[in-house]
């Protein structure tokens, strides 16, 4: 029998990956065919310096600088499509992936027929072992959250990521919010970081974005940080539920696989490392027990 190393150990493992937003999952040459497709043609090393950037402002005018050019439903098909076929090669079963609503509506697109493209061009994959659920982002408002309690939607929130741990207990006592994305800063609240382990909230940690966007660096309040200094081990071993993402692979020159790699180079330990695997399942929206393992 073959002797594989632990990343190709990781790398066979079904996996779930469940905070990730589509419109920064764009590989560079879906941008090309996108922008092309709008009468501007771009070189994927253009894309590329696009996609070169130093803190989070940076990063937010590429974000806006690649949405414009989704502009009718087939744009959405399009990045769907590649960002399933991407999500395969992670052998990634089940995604549960952010739309930026507020960008559609902000250009008076229609959210529904998107909405119907994404769905068709996704639903091919489900034959592929690759199963999608869609999360909407909302404003910071309360009474959205409340309607969605009601109406029986999960809820999610970004915290923590640049702001401090004030910010999760917010999203969890406000907005009842059941994930937080990102949520380092529960690193400075030893109280925040019990009652975590407790309720058994996950915390959705992206390391590989924590360094592009200096959101580590601002939260360990030093430039030099490495991704060896992120806190992850250390909410893991509190006993947080940890589920390890991307958020924008594309923009953030990342993979999953790659953020297995990242863990294991903060010094997690294969159990360690398959256990964060299963809690992608356990933690999902909806629990999808058919593709746990599968
Ligand atoms: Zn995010």
């Amino acid at each position: 029998m073959l002797l594989t190393s632990l990343a190709d150990r990781i790398a066979s493992l079904p996996k779930a990956e469940l905070h990730l937003h589509l419109e920064g999952s764009i590989q560079p040459a879906t941008v090309c065919a996108l922008t092309a497709r709008h009468g501007v043609v771009m070189t994927e090393g253009e894309v590329c310096q696009r996609y070169a950037y130093r803190g989070f402002p940076e990063f937010i005018e590429a974000f806006k600088w690649v949405t414009s050019f989704l502009r009718d439903p087939q744009d959405y098909a399009l990045i769907a499509r590649d960002l399933a076929e991407h999500l395969l090669t992670q052998r990634v079963a089940y995604s549960e992936v952010t739309l930026s609503i507020g960008v559609m509506i902000l250009r008076k697109q229609r959210v529904e027929a998107n909405f119907e493209a994404l769905l068709r061009a996704t639903e091919p994959f489900e034959s592929r072992g690759l199963r999608f659920r869609w999360v909407f982002d909302a404003a910071e408002f309360r009474p959205i959250y409340d309607r969605a309690a009601q109406i029986g939607l999960h809820r999610l929130m970004h915290a923590g990521e640049v702001g401090g741990p004030e910010k999760i207990r917010e999203a969890i006592e406000l907005l009842g919010a059941e994930r937080i994305g990102h949520g380092i800063a529960a690193i400075h609240d030893p109280a925040l970081m019990d009652f975590l382990a407790e309720r058994k909230i996950p915390l959705e940690v992206c390391p590989g974005s924590n360094m592009k966007t200096a959101a580590l660096a601002r939260q360990l309040r030093r430039e030099d940080v490495r991704i060896e200094d992120h806190p992850l081990p250390k909410l893991l071993r509190h006993g947080i539920p940890i589920v390890l993402s991307t958020d924008d692979p594309a923009m953030f020159h990342t993979t999953l696989q790659e953020e297995y790699a990242n863990a294991a180079r903060m010094g997690l330990q294969e159990h360690e490392l398959t256990r964060i695997v299963d809690m992608g399942f356990e933690h999902a929206f909806p629990p999808c027990g058919e593709t746990h393992r599968a």
